[in-house]
Formats: C-alpha cells, structure tokens, sequence
C-alpha cells in the first residue's frame, strides 16, 4: 500500500466515523434547525442542508477535535463532582419551525432551581471575546431551555479549549435576554423559510442571505459565494483594520521587548554570570553559527563544470502582503 493509499484509508474511515457520529448524536439534520445552524451564515446553513458536503481532512479532524474536547471535559466533571448531562435535546415547532437542540453540557440544581449551560468550543485560535454566533447559539438554547423549564432560573457560559496550547478560555455569566431571544426566533423563521423555498425550486440559492465574516474560509460553499465573485468585500473592511492595528501593537510590542532584551544583556555581561528574577534564570550565551560561503561554493562547482542548479531545491510556501489600494 503506498503512503498515498495509506492516508486515504485513514481519511475515508474518518469520513464514515464523522456521518456515524452525527447520525447517532444529531439525527437527519435536514428535518430541522439546531442551534449552531441559527448562529452560522444563511446561505452556508442552507446549502450544508441540502447537500451535505464531504470534508476534508483537516475539517474531519476538526471535527474530532471538538469531540475530544467535550469527553476530556466530562471527564473532569466528573471526577470534580458534578452532576451533568450531555447533549441534551430541546424539542420545539412553536413558533413554526423545527427546532432540535443538542447542548453541550447542562448542570442542575433541584434545590435551587437552576439550570447552567455549558457550550464548549474547541477553536483554531482562541478568541479573545466569544465569536458572534458563539453569542447567538448559546442565547438560542438559553431562550429554548428557559421555555421548556420555566421553574427554573437558566444561565449559561462558554469554554473554550485548546489542545496544545495550554489554553483553556472560560466566558461566564450568560444570562438570558427576551429581547435577543425573540430577534433569534425571527431569523430561525427567516433561515427556514430560505431552506424549504429552496427544497422547492422556489428560489435560486443566490437569493439566501450571506454574512460574509473572516469564518467564509472554512465555507464549504465560497467558491459559488456570490458575495465572493466580487473584488471589494467591504464586509471584512472592519476585519483588515483590525489586522493593521495588530500589526501596530506588534511591532511596538517587538521595539519594547528588543529594548528590554539588551537591558537584561547589558546587565549579564557587566555582572559576568547569571541571575534569577521573576521565576527565571537569565543567561548570556556567546553562540557561534556556521554558513556556507555560496560564491565561493558556486565558483568551485563551476572549477569542476557542476552545474550548482543540481543542488537546489524548491519548496512552496504561502506568502501574506497587504498593498495600499489606490
Ligand atoms: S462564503 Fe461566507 S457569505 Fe458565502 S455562503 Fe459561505 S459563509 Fe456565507
């Protein structure tokens, strides 16, 4: 079996793995709307409902990622005590749309009638604020669970995990809010509506709403994205800005470490030998780097009638620039 052949297989049965996975803990998603389908683009939601798309690699170990993330954290539960449910469904078609939703985590009290969400994400990158749709979801099940248990007091939080990175993000304090609740209640209508005028043939997919947002990267959808068939995309207008000031802040951030670095080596090299602060040991280290003259080598090479391209290889790399538009 080639190497080729090899990682298809394990690519493949992920595939099978993740349609399982979701057959078994979410059921035919066509038949109705959850709460991450509301928190999503419009269009994205719609189209990733009438035809499911096959992921790729990264996508399905994503996917997994998030899995993992949620056993580590019941384990932890219940090890710390806690008593908890997961997944657990919320059933509803009261305001004329199939509602089902499946929550990460919720934590009861009887005696104190309270009932606590958990969602949990497992992000690329940690965010420092929750993502709007993380907003959106999380106050969709509050809203649904608050109606399905009126007796009790309802609140919600968001953890964020990151395997490798020693990060663990926990946004508490989530209460729930009618007004964002009722204005969540009208797009579900307006997201269902798209999605069964579309089973019909009475609309083109074009006509769905889009919000585009620097996520249409993972959109499975945004090679046939209208929003995308465009030059200017003003809608991530705000997102670049936000980009250059990082870069600002980043560059200050290097000019104040720079500074502080050579302070701290001023400081070894006059003293001689190191010191502990803050926790660390500072050290000075004399290094030495070797490097290859390479017109001295390209001049032998030539002396031996070796063409020097034979030694060079080429390898591909992404490049990331911005340039002043005129
Ligand atoms: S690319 Fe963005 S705007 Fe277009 S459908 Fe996907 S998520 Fe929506």
């Amino acid at each position: 079996m080639s190497s080729n052949q090899f990682l298809q297989k394990i690519a493949t049965a992920l595939q099978e793995l993740s349609r399982e996975h979701t057959a078994i803990t979410l059921g035919d998603r066509s038949s109705y709307l959850g709460a991450s389908d509301l928190g999503g683009c419009p269009r994205k939601t719609v189209l990733t409902k009438l035809s499911p798309p096959e992921h790729d690699l990264t996508t399905l170990l994503r996917f997994k990622r998030g899995h993992m993330a949620e056993d580590v954290l019941a384990e932890a539960f219940t090890k710390s005590g806690f008593t908890f449910e997961r997944q657990v469904e919320v059933q509803s078609n009261d305001f004329g749309v199939p509602i089902n939703l499946h929550i990460d985590f919720v934590f009861t009290s009887e005696g104190s009638k309270i009932k606590k969400i958990l969602e949990v994400k497992s992000p690329d990158h940690m965010p420092d604020c929750p993502h709007a749709s993380w907003d959106m979801q999380t106050h969709f099940q509050m809203g649904m669970l608050a109606e399905k248990y009126p007796d009790y007091k309802v609140s919600a939080g968001i953890l964020g995990l990151q395997f490798g990175k020693d990060a663990l993000q926990f946004w508490n304090g989530y209460e729930p809010n009618m007004r964002m609740f009722s204005g969540l209640k009208e797009r579900a209508k307006k997201i269902w509506d798209f999605y069964e005028k579309a089973v019909q043939g009475e609309i083109d997919t074009e006509a769905i709403d889009m919000e585009v947002s620097p996520l249409c990267g993972y959109c499975h959808a945004i090679s046939s994205c209208p929003k995308f068939q465009a030059f200017e995309l003003p809608e991530l207008d705000k997102d670049v800005a936000e980009y250059i000031e990082l870069q600002a802040q980043e560059k200050r951030v290097k000019a104040e470490l720079d500074s502080r670095k050579e302070d701290f080596l001023k400081i070894l090299q006059e003293r001689g030998s190191n010191f502990k602060a803050g926790g660390k040991i500072l050290r000075r280290t004399e290094c030495s780097r070797s490097s290859t003259d390479m017109k001295a080598l390209n001049e032998f090479l030539d002396s031996i009638s070796v063409d020097a391209d034979r030694f060079s290889r080429s390898t591909s790399f992404v490049k990331f620039d911005m340039v002043k538009a005129a």
